[in-house]
């Protein structure tokens, strides 16, 4: 039975009295086993992981051929980003250690990650964050948690490049995903996955950045298949934007840009990793435009009614522009890495909505207007 079941939140629903289970207890210990924790680790936890993987109709109709379509909706956790499966390990290991404070540098939702963690395990946040360049929600956050917030001019790369330097000669613990535990929580992502479907998909689709995330999933579906919990493993599929897209191009991008901030990356930490899970799995790297991206926003929205933030929708924009070679009644899922709220700039922005404003406050007017 997969191991999710015995985990999910259970009440007296409409069909009979069930007893009320065991809550979901997070994701380190929900997959202690398979993670470097031992009885001296101080778990620090939110209760992040267990999202669920919504079957998304209106594009798999766009692809057709039998082909199924699921989201893995990480932008529902505790923080609204995959970003909290990592800062679970990376914060409790960190604990373990004796660290007193963490930094990171960040597009925004590793910032708000290791402020939440941190700051629940006692501990000082520092966040580096490309000045002008982090969307409104993820900058809110980082404060909120009480983080120690340091907007420097240029770009995430140049950030990350200082807090390695500063990580090195001060007491404080680096959380970015050169962090080794950072993946390690991330992988519990692709547990999940095979857990709910029973078998690891045909496609995996991914936004990639700093590429970690696609690094972990492959680690994930890897370790289960070896243990026996899938048969196969998916092809990994992982999408940059165009401004943004050194695993396309081959080479670095100076000045990395595009709508999609959280993968606004031109030196992507975990290049040699995704590189060797693009080889192992048959995958393949492409890049997606803004326009192509906001497309997929916009038909996660309405089409789905699932808000995820712009750089998330690269891996449906993704899968739309290769629609032709999925194969026929294969198996489709697309992670949408963080949550829409954390960037409402860009939603009011962009949305084909109707908005009538100045509206005369009576029932007749408001009638009309309906179209009544
Ligand atoms: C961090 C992030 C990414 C990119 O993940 P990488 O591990 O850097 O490739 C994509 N989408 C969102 C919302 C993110 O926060």
């Amino acid at each position: 039975m997969p191991l999710l079941r015995s985990f999910r939140r259970h009440g007296t629903g409409p069909f009979g009295a069930q007893p009320v289970m065991q809550d979901w207890p997070g994701l380190i210990e929900a997959y202690r086993a398979w993670l470097p924790v031992s009885d001296a680790t101080p778990v620090v936890t939110l209760r992040e992981g267990a999202t669920p993987l919504i079957p998304a109709p209106s594009i798999a109709e766009r692809i057709g051929r039998g082909v199924r379509v699921f989201l893995k909706y990480d932008g529902l956790n505790p923080t609204g980003s995959f970003k909290d499966r990592g800062m679970t390990m990376a914060i409790s290991k960190a604990k373990e250690a004796g660290s007193e404070a963490v930094i990171c540098a960040s597009t925004g939702n590793t910032s708000a990650a290791a402020a939440a963690y941190a700051r629940r395990g006692g501990m000082r946040a520092f966040v580096l964050i490309p000045d002008g360049y982090v969307a409104q929600g993820k900058l809110a956050q980082a404060l909120l948690y009480g983080a120690e917030v340091l907007a420097v001019q240029g770009n995430f790369d140049r950030a990350l490049t200082i807090v390695r330097e500063v990580a090195d000669r001060y007491p404080v613990t680096l959380v970015n995903s050169l962090n080794p535990f950072r993946l390690q929580g991330q992988k519990t992502a692709a547990f999940e996955v095979v857990d709910a479907l029973g078998e690891a998909p045909d496609w995996l689709c991914i936004p990639v950045g700093n590429a970690g995330n696609i690094s972990a999933y492959w680690m994930g579906f890897r370790e289960y298949r070896q243990a026996g919990r899938s048969w196969k493993l998916p092809r990994m599929m992982g999408f940059q934007a165009a401004g943004a897209a050194p695993l396309v191009l081959g080479h670095t991008v100076e000045q990395p840009d595009t709508i999609a901030t959280a993968i606004r990356i031109g030196n992507p930490v975990n290049k040699e990793n995704a590189l060797k899970a693009r080889a192992e799995s048959n995958g393949d790297f492409m890049a997606v435009t803004d326009a192509e991206i906001i497309e997929a926003y916009k038909l996660l929205g309405a089409g789905e009614g699932v808000f995820c933030e712009p750089a998330s929708a690269a891996s449906v924009a993704g899968l739309l522009k290769r629609r032709e070679e999925v194969p026929s009644g294969a198996t489709v899922v697309c992670v949408l890495t963080g949550n829409g709220l954390k960037d409402p700039t860009t939603a009011i922005e962009h949305n084909d909505a109707k908005f009538h404003a100045g509206i005369e406050p009576d029932t007749a007017t408001v009638a009309k207007v309906m179209g009544f």
